[in-house]
């Protein structure tokens, strides 16, 4: 039996009623944060925490208790008992339940608050031989710095990318790359490497965050611009970055083949660094 986390306590996953009238389901009024678990510890919840307070900042949502992040997910992690092995946990919370408005409820509504846990395998096939993946107008809205439960837009366009299996949907918006539908991309273009920089345009990675650090600290060229549509042919290497991919080369852009279609050296090189400094910590 999957225990989960709702409003205070740790229950039944099967047992949480939600009413029909929270505004998470009525507008998608809500944000969301997904952490991993590495066998003994969470990767970087410092920046979670961070994250879920400038998400819940932004849409205002009176929730004071994000500091308590780090001890749901923990708990969650003991009593599914999955100490012992890779695992992500979900945290979600909503502007909670009020009579339907377009305007803001009294700023006292209670938020809604879930969180769940579950064992994870990372996808080694994708990792080691990289993937392939879409190209496609960006039709989300102009607000995607917040980790909103709003993702229809990036569930659509995922959507389109798998059934023609592909791995990522990659979003171009004016004729710029952007970031995944849940992922950041970054490029190797001249021996520099290239990623979006931070707007509302994308979504601030937390592995985005490290890996532009673990560059640095390589000595690499970095740009963060954003690269054109057009300039794909000039593209020798590129990966994506989150929680759960990591750093996962990219083989194939919209049908263009990068380098010689095999995961490139920076992008080994950085994965090679990412991998090292989560087995430092485990110890
Ligand atoms: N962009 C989008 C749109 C995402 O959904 C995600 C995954 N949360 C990311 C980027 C990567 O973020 P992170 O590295 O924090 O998982």
């Amino acid at each position: 039996m999957e225990t989960a986390y709702f409003n205070g306590k740790f229950i039944p996953k099967d047992e949480i009623s939600i009413s029909p009238d929270d505004r998470g389901f009525l507008f998608a009024d809500g944000i969301y944060e997904v952490a991993r678990w590495y066998e003994s510890f969470f990767y970087d919840m410092t920046s979670h925490v961070t994250r879920l307070k400038r998400s819940l900042r932004e849409l205002r949502i009176n929730w004071d208790g994000a500091d308590l992040f780090p001890s749901i997910a923990n708990d969650l992690i003991r009593l599914n008992k999955l100490g012992s092995q890779q695992a992500m946990v979900y945290f979600q919370v909503t502007r909670g339940a009020a009579v339907r408005t377009h305007y803001f409820p009294s700023p006292e509504t209670t938020p809604t608050v879930y969180a769940n846990a579950w064992g994870f395998v990372p996808d080694n096939q994708s990792l080691e031989s990289g993937i392939k993946v879409m190209l496609k107008e960006d039709i989300r809205w102009s607000r995607c710095d917040i980790k909103s439960i709003a993702l229809l837009p990036n569930t659509i366009s995922f959507q389109e990318a798998f059934e023609n299996g592909m791995k990522e949907c990659i979003f171009v918006r004016n004729g710029l790359i952007t970031e995944g539908s849940h992922s950041n991309i970054f490029f190797v273009i001249d021996g520099t490497l290239f990623t979006h920089p931070e707007s509302n345009q994308v979504l601030s990675g937390i592995t985005r965050k490290n890996v532009l650090r673990i560059a640095q600290e390589l000595g690499i060229k970095i740009r963060e611009e954003a690269v054109q549509e057009n300039r794909i042919r000039f593209i020798r290497e590129a990966f994506i970055t989150n929680t759960s991919a990591e750093v996962t080369p990219v083989i194939d852009l919209g049908g263009n083949t990068l380098g010689d279609g095999l995961p490139g050296p920076m992008t080994r090189l950085i994965r090679e660094k990412f991998d090292a400094e989560i087995k430092a910590i485990k110890g």
